[in-house]
């Protein structure tokens, strides 16, 4: 094979008009690519308008002339005469090339010429040619990254052309719960070309999971795998250029002594602050607590000013509606999931039956959740002001962006929300901040062994007493059951 290539000389064909002649007639008027003049002066049409870089085809055609001789000039080691022909007559060229190299000794980009040509190629300023990395059309894996990419483009180049995808594509998803929520919602990262996303769950894949949890399948149950390592593992089959990091941890609860470890705290802040956003997807209020708390601490100064940490979502399921909140961040005050409690989360496994302890969700609720949040995301992260943005400041290109949304599939209806935070909150109020900042992991522990704390702490039990001074004894409803979780 040739190797290198290099045009040694390079003139107006317009300048020997005899050979522009039969070089016409070697290729006929619109026929032949190539052809060979009666003085055997091989004939190259080139697709290029002009200027002396010549069409990709064009390395093909002087490989055939070197390997038949053809246009050989006597006498000249290397050295051949080709013809040039283009669709503007005064753009044909008559040059000189110099090849060099067969395929045994010269596979050695060293052994290039000097300078050398390359058909097709533009020269570098200072180096021999721009080069290409043909890599990337190779390799079933980079082919699937740059079509993801793609189609996110095309909403910019087509219909929103102000969209920055880097602003969703970008940030770094913590999944605290890896069943049905939390393998939606990855779902749904993926359409958007999330490529970091940290899957954490304490369970392993059950049988009655693989139809409602989609990145599991029947054979992830009957090997009883880790929900986390067998969902990281499905989403990279999905997009395998995917960062998809495991972690196999069980988050304290309140009301579950036994759940609380330092190294586990230690671990859930260290992720928390390594992450963008937050997803909150198990299936008990109690379990959402801690992240809740540790996310609020990271996005509030010790004035109860806000200062710019992770944004936390929650989705939460009931039978047949959802809410899917964001938290406070930054200057953007909002409810947390527990500041429309009236009670501190507890045990709610503990003396439940069994038919109680699973929740029971029309199926399509958790998809259509995890799509709103995922979609809520995508919009603040195209707003000015980020996780700071309050509905009031306006739209994002992408729309609204409300706090809150609550949908009900029985009326298919969707219900935007601002929120405020609630001062007596267990979970993000200025009181419960102090304590856990005050007192730390003695707080937390304290709390787990004994849930009811939170109500003194927050202000929650004064608060109670003052309205059953006020107006006799109010029966607080306890429990949302519409918003049981699943
Ligand atoms: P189903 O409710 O359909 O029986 P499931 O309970 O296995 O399924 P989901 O309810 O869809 O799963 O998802 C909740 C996920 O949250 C589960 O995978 C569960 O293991 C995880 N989870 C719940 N509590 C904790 C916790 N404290 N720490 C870590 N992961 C948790
Ligand atoms: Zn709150
Ligand atoms: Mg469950």
């Amino acid at each position: 094979m040739v190797y290198a290539s290099q045009v040694i000389s390079s003139a107006p064909l317009a300048d020997d008009a005899a050979l522009q002649k039969s070089a016409e007639q070697a290729v006929g008027k619109g026929g032949a690519k190539a052809g060979l003049t009666a003085e055997g002066i091989p004939v190259y049409r080139d697709s290029i308008s002009g200027g002396e870089v010549y069409d990709a085809g064009f390395r093909n055609f002087l490989t055939m002339c070197w390997l038949q001789g053809k246009g050989k000039v006597e006498g000249e080691e290397g050295q051949y005469k080709v013809v040039v022909l283009r669709q503007e007559a005064e753009q044909n060229r008559v040059l000189t090339v110099k090849m060099a190299g067969d395929g045994a000794s010269m596979k050695d980009k060293s052994d290039c010429l000097d300078g050398a040509f390359q058909a097709g190629w533009v020269k570098n300023e200072g180096s021999v040619v721009h080069s290409t990395q043909l890599a990337q059309w190779l390799d079933p894996a980079a082919i699937a990254s740059s079509a993801v990419d793609l189609n996110i483009k095309l909403i910019k180049w087509r219909l929103v052309p102000e969209l920055v995808p880097e602003n969703i594509q970008g940030l770094k998803f913590l999944m605290l719960g890896s069943g049905t929520l939390g393998c939606s919602i990855a779902r749904n990262l993926l359409g958007w070309g999330v490529r970091h996303i940290t899957f954490l769950d304490s369970g392993v894949v059950n049988y009655s999971n693989p139809v409602r949890q989609s990145l599991f399948t029947h054979s992830d149950a009957k090997l009883k795998r880790p929900k986390a390592v067998a969902a990281a593992e499905r989403a990279r089959d999905v997009m395998p250029d995917l960062q998809g990091d495991v972690v196999e941890l069980e988050i304290p609860m309140p009301g579950h002594p036994h759940s609380y470890k330092q190294e586990n705290v230690d671990r859930l802040k260290q992720l928390i602050a390594e992450h963008d956003v937050v997803c909150m997807l198990t299936d008990s209020r109690e379990s959402r607590w801690l992240p809740s708390l540790l996310v609020a601490e990271a996005t509030m100064d010790s004035k109860g000013k806000g200062k710019t940490g992770p944004l936390a979502v929650t989705v939460a399921l009931g039978f047949d509606s959802f809410v899917v909140m964001t938290h406070s961040c930054g200057s953007a005050k909002r409810a947390c999931y527990f500041c429309n409690d009236v009670s501190a989360p507890t045990d709610s496994i503990k003396e439940r039956t069994l038919d109680k302890q699973c929740t029971v969700v029309r199926p399509g609720v958790s998809g259509w959740s995890a799509a709103v949040a995922v979609e809520l995301v995508a919009s603040l992260s195209q707003h000015p002001d980020r996780w700071e943005a309050k509905p009031k400041a306006g739209e994002s290109i992408l729309g609204e962006v409300p706090d809150q949304i609550r949908g009900y599939l029985s009326n298919y209806r969707l219900a935007p929300m601002e929120t405020e935070p609630f001062a007596h909150c267990v979970c993000c109020s200025q009181s419960i901040m102090e304590t856990y900042r005050r007192d730390g992991n003695d707080f937390l522990k304290r709390v787990m062994e004994n849930n009811s704390i939170l109500e003194e702490v927050s202000g929650l039990n004064g608060m109670k007493q003052k309205v059953d001074d006020a107006i006799g004894d109010l029966e607080l409803d306890e429990e949302d059951e519409d918003l049981c979780l699943l």
